[in-house]
């Protein structure tokens, strides 16, 4: 509409491309921001030059803080890839501030607008198509925590407060279950069982952040194959994307939330349950990918860590569902009203089978870290 057009446009000449644009259209796929490509004349006509993004407010309240964070962690990462003898312009974004030198845009309706280089001759994979996608997958983000390693990560604006902080997920899950607002509780109560049998699991990582035992690391909270990047010409992994969640956090945390999603074999809402399973074969290559980068720069208490974050990131994100569901589906979007219970189910069930397999996880842990 109108004022859509008109925001895009003033974000447009904010960032100083104005008159020198050929065009602008819709980009990529992602599901949080609007995001477009910006065309600029080039030698061989028009080049995709620019992402361009509206940043979702309702998502990042303190869009300020989100910003600060990226530019923060990309311009160290740029010294860092020189030094490693690399290429700053691809392997991590640049982002580029206004003509009057903000981090971002605020159009006139009070909506953050920011924008980076686009990277050419790269490729993203929405899923695991080869396996060894999945190995370079665990590389890549290594790599990331490796290069940051001596970033102060207590710098970093805790954007989303307590995101993975699993006791106070766990205790919203109590509220929620307490009030069943929509008399669900009958409907699901060997999952209700589930979850409080493992109220003490809860408890297990953020004790050992409170007493110092796993120390704050720079985190990426999205640790999806799609926010990676990869060389179109070596199929390696180029440059990790969407910067918005980075935080402080634990290595645990980002390590288990790729496990989650990608050592399952089946769609997180998949209703048939006997397609669902933890494939530890999947599990054993995102750990070599990881480890081969981190196994110098971890403490040893982090890397006996990470088993427990796969099972504990799966938990919590059962536990989001399942209090979801109890509270009538405010937070996650549903298609049909047991949506958010099959969710929950899927996740239990990699829980179950993780902890069946637990030493198993363990060993492998400790075999590439030798
Ligand atoms: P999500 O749903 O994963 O949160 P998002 O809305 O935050 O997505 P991004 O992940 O930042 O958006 O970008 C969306 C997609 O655009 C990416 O998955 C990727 O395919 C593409 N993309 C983003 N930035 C670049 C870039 N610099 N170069 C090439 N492609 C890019
Ligand atoms: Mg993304
Ligand atoms: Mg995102």
């Amino acid at each position: 509409d109108g004022v859509e057009d008109r925001n895009l446009e003033d974000a447009i000449y904010a960032f100083g491309f104005g008159n020198r644009c050929s065009y602008v259209k819709p980009f990529g796929a992602g599901h949080i921001n609007e995001t477009y490509a910006v065309y600029m004349p080039g030698e061989g006509g028009d080049e995709l030059a620019y992402v361009l993004q509206r940043v979702n407010s309702n998502v990042f309240k303190d869009p300020a803080g989100v910003m600060d964070n990226i530019f923060g962690v990309t311009e160290y990462l740029r010294n860092v890839i020189r030094r490693e003898g690399g290429d700053p312009d691809r392997e991590t974004l640049s982002y580029i501030k206004t003509k009057s030198g903000c981090n971002y845009f605020e159009d006139s309706e009070g909506e953050p607008w920011r924008c980076y280089n686009f990277i050419p001759d790269s490729v993203c994979y929405q899923l695991v198509e080869e396996p060894e996608q999945f190995y370079q997958s665990g590389s890549s983000f290594g790599h990331f925590l490796k290069q940051l390693s001596d970033y102060p990560a207590s710098k970093l604006n805790e954007t989303i407060p307590d995101f993975h902080n699993t006791i106070r997920r766990f205790e919203a899950f109590q509220v929620a279950l307490k009030r069943d607002l929509k008399n669900r509780a009958d409907s699901c109560r060997p999952e209700i069982d589930f979850v409080l049998a493992r109220e003490k699991d809860c408890g297990v990582l953020v004790h050992q952040q409170d007493e110092g035992i796993l120390p704050l690391r720079v985190t990426h909270n999205d640790t999806k194959l799609n926010n990676i990047l990869f060389d179109e010409k070596t199929g390696k992994g180029l440059c990790i994307i969407d910067l918005d969640t980075i935080m402080p956090g634990l290595a645990a945390n980002d390590f288990g939330d790729s496990i989650r999603f990608g050592a399952a074999t089946a769609e997180e809402d998949e209703p048939n349950l006997d397609l669902m399973h933890f494939d530890i074969s999947l599990y054993e290559l995102y750990v070599k990918g990881y480890l081969e980068e981190t196994k110098d720069v971890l403490t040893e208490a982090e890397i006996g860590s990470l088993p427990w974050g796969a099972r504990l990131m799966t938990l919590e994100c059962g536990i989001r569902f399942l209090t979801d569901y109890l509270q009538g589906d405010t937070y996650f979007k549903t298609d049909y009203p047991e949506h958010n219970l099959i969710r929950a189910r899927t996740q239990f069930r990699l829980v179950d089978e993780m902890e069946q397999q637990f030493e198993r996880m363990q060993e492998i842990v400790q075999k590439y870290t030798k």
